[in-house]
């Protein structure tokens, strides 16, 4: 018998994959462009029962329709500046509800077996972060049982239920996560039908001849994701990577070959050097300046904001001949209201000159396994930047990637300046 439980996120697998593997299970996730009016969602009604009539088990999971989500955040918004945790999760993990329903009536209407479910109902259980959740485990039994009554089930992406048994959420982009969870939890492939044809070597919308590529490894995709390319959620490729989840990311209307993501050696990617050009907005600069420059000061700053779960990003630190140092690093800006109350408050210990902060920055990452044993990528990267006339103000990098912190009115130009000069890079690994 397969097993009904599977751990994840934050806890060691238990469930043995081999048992659950190569069952005939489709799930197909479906972002919200794709479910963004009553046609699409009656259009991916039929795409579901299509995949149900050639034999196969079908789990859908849909985003909330449109903006749904970000209107949710703005009424809640509107009522309360920081709204309360928990209710916030009552209130966005409504949107997946509502498209999951009705995409449930439509394959009613189309002669088909459907039941929609929650997360909770759907046995998403996650830890007690709400917003920003992580699954710890798949409890499928409600979902085989659905499945095996010949039904096809819709389940609501983006929530699970905690070990409190409160309704959480798992932030952005997180339907993406409940899509992998679940085919790795029940054993089948994952389809993630979206608004572009596949994942291309830049964000096809700032980059329109930006090329998609065929296939790509977990790695470079999780640095791409991670670096802002949000055609799929990070942590979902963290999760598929784990599980070893194979991905087919592609248009949720039209038939086309998307893209593939999956372990390495099983792709050919030998002439793989550039992957592709990433962007991200959602970051703020925060500087603290002239704290003194002694052991511990930096341990102090970092335990602080990771204890109020601040994720931080790009860190430099400029020493100076008084000796004092500018600690300077990159947030979400989700995290500036949480993080601002406690960098004061450091500033003040510390007896550090201030606090200053800039939204306006963006982040451009080129990425690639071909770096590690291509040196030169990093210099040809900052003077494609330099040549446009672009200032660099941080640098940061890993073995796949190199990330340069520009002005946010720069960026859509600076990834055009490095799209162009890797161009032909891009080119020899979609074209094999
Ligand atoms: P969904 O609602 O289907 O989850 P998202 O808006 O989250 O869709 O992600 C799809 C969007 O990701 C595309 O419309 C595209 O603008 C953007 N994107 C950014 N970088 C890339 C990339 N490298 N390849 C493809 N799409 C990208
Ligand atoms: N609806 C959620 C969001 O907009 C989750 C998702 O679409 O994946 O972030
Ligand atoms: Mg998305």
């Amino acid at each position: 018998m397969a097993a009904t439980t599977k751990h994840f996120e934050a806890v060691p697998q238990v469930a043995a994959d081999a048992e659950v593997r190569g069952r005939n299970l489709i799930v197909m996730k479906f972002g919200g462009t794709s479910v963004g009016d009553t046609q699409k969602i009656k259009d991916v009604a039929r795409r579901l029962v299509t995949a149900r009539e050639t034999g196969q088990r079908v789990v859908g999971v849909l985003s909330a329709m449109g903006d749904t989500t970000d209107e949710l955040i703005r009424l809640a918004q509107e009522v309360s500046p920081q709204p309360h945790p928990r209710e916030y999760d009552m209130l966005v993990s409504v949107g997946e509800r509502i498209s999951n329903a009705l995409c449930a009536m439509a394959i009613r209407d189309l002669g088909h077996e459907a039941v929609s479910l929650t997360g909770s109902q759907a046995g998403i259980v996650t830890d007690t972060v709400h917003g920003k959740a992580k699954i710890v485990e798949v409890r499928a039994r409600r979902l085989n049982e659905e499945l095996d009554k010949d039904r096809i089930v819709l389940v609501a992406g983006f929530q699970g239920v905690s070990t409190d048994l409160e309704v959480t959420t798992l932030g952005r982009g997180g339907s993406d996560a409940t899509a992998v969870a679940l085919a790795s939890a029940l054993g089948g492939a994952c389809e993630i039908s979206t608004d572009v044809e596949g994942v291309f070597t830049a964000d096809p919308r700032v980059v329109p001849d930006a090329l998609k590529l065929p296939r790509i490894s977990y790695e470079e995709m999780l640095e791409m994701a991670a670096s802002g390319a949000r055609v799929m959620m990070a942590r979902s490729i963290e999760i598929a990577r784990r599980y070893g989840v194979p991905l087919h990311v592609r248009a949720a209307h039209g038939k086309t070959e998307g893209t593939w993501i999956g372990e390495e050696a099983g792709l050919v990617l030998e002439k793989a050097i550039i992957s592709g050009v990433t962007h991200d907005t959602s970051e703020a600069k925060a500087s603290i300046l002239a704290v003194p420059d002694r052991p511990g000061v930096a341990a102090l700053v970092f335990r602080a904001l990771a204890d109020a779960g601040v994720n931080i990003d790009m860190i430099v630190q400029n020493s100076s001949a008084e000796g004092t140092t500018d600690i300077t690093f990159t947030l979400p800006k989700t995290d500036l209201a949480a993080a601002e109350p406690i960098l004061e408050r450091l500033a003040k210990e510390t007896q550090a000159k201030g606090v200053v902060y800039d939204p306006e920055i963006a982040k451009v990452s080129l990425v690639g396994a071909g770096m590690k044993s291509h040196p030169g990528v990093a210099a040809d990267m900052f003077e494609a930047l330099a040549e446009a006339g672009i200032n660099i103000e941080i640098i940061s990098t890993s073995s796949i990637r190199v990330s340069c912190v520009v002005r946010a009115s720069e960026v859509e130009r600076a990834v055009r300046a490095v799209h162009e000069r890797f161009r032909l890079f891009a080119e020899e690994r979609v074209n094999g």
